[in-house]
């Protein structure tokens, strides 16, 4: 079983988040386990305080060093501690797999300002941001790597073949996907989908994928190591969609 501490000053908000859906049922079967440390209960000031103002002056609130290291040190499988921070390398599909390979993950969420510099050198193994823009609290970005690593562990998809084809699974993202009814609004699906021809639906997808990608984020592309088969399929996609909007 996966264990995830999470240090918070709103535990409740990450507690409702894991009570729906498949986080919920990961729960439930017994392959993840989710321990909330309220950083609060570890605090030594009367009115439980666990921030205070800034050295040097200045507008915000820091969190302090005390509470977060009784916090850690209060663990005894912390396994790799992250802190949920804008100034971390940005989170990546590929991070999600990499993490899912620990047992014991802690997630420290900052808030205010952030938290004591000190705390860094001996208590964070590494930092992660979900992005290149400021949010006010680390719980969300927390419940993002929860739900991303969650997603990518054995069991706790009823359907895991859909995550391998989900984007950036391979570097490429996901083709485009169509359900009933056939003809809406006068949009057609294309007739391959609707053929019962396996291998000729796995073409298109395979095609489509490769071309979405190119259109939508063709950076990725320089990333992927194309079959002789992918390349041509590619070049047939970009010579049918060259100047056409769709
Ligand atoms: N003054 C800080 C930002 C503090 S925002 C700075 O400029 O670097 C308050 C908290 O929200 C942070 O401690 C962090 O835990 C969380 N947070 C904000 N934006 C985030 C992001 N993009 N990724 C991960 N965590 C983030």
């Amino acid at each position: 079983m996966k264990r995830f501490n999470i240090i918070t000053i709103f535990p409740e908000l990450i507690e409702s988040f894991t009570k729906t859906g498949f986080i919920k049922r990961a729960i439930l079967k017994k392959l993840i386990t989710i321990n909330y440390i309220n950083l609060r209960n570890y605090s030594e000031d009367k009115n439980l305080k666990v921030d205070d103002k800034a050295y040097g002056g200045g507008p915000g609130m820091v969190l302090q060093y005390q509470p977060i290291q009784k916090a850690i040190s209060s663990l005894s499988n912390k396994g790799r501690v992250i802190y949920l921070s804008p100034q971390g390398k940005t989170l990546t599909q590929s991070k999600l797999h990499a993490l899912s390979n620990y047992d014991d993950l802690t997630l420290l969420c900052g808030r205010y300002e952030g938290i004591d510099e000190r705390i860094f050198n001996n208590f964070i193994d590494e930092e992660i941001s979900i992005g290149d823009y400021v949010i006010s609290g680390g719980e969300v970005p927390a419940m993002v790597l929860l739900e991303g690593i969650i997603r990518v562990l054995p069991g706790t998809v009823d359907d895991s073949e859909s995550i391998k084809r989900d984007s950036f699974q391979n570097g490429l993202l996901d083709y485009p996907h169509y359900t009933r009814p056939d003809v809406i609004d006068g949009k057609q699906t294309p007739d391959v989908l609707i053929s019962g021809n396996h291998q000729e639906i796995e073409k298109w997808r395979k095609k489509n994928s490769l071309g979405t990608t190119w259109k939508k984020r063709p950076e990725l592309l320089k990333n992927v190591k194309l079959s002789k088969e992918d390349d041509k399929l590619l070049k047939e996609y970009i010579a049918e969609h060259e100047g056409n909007e769709n």
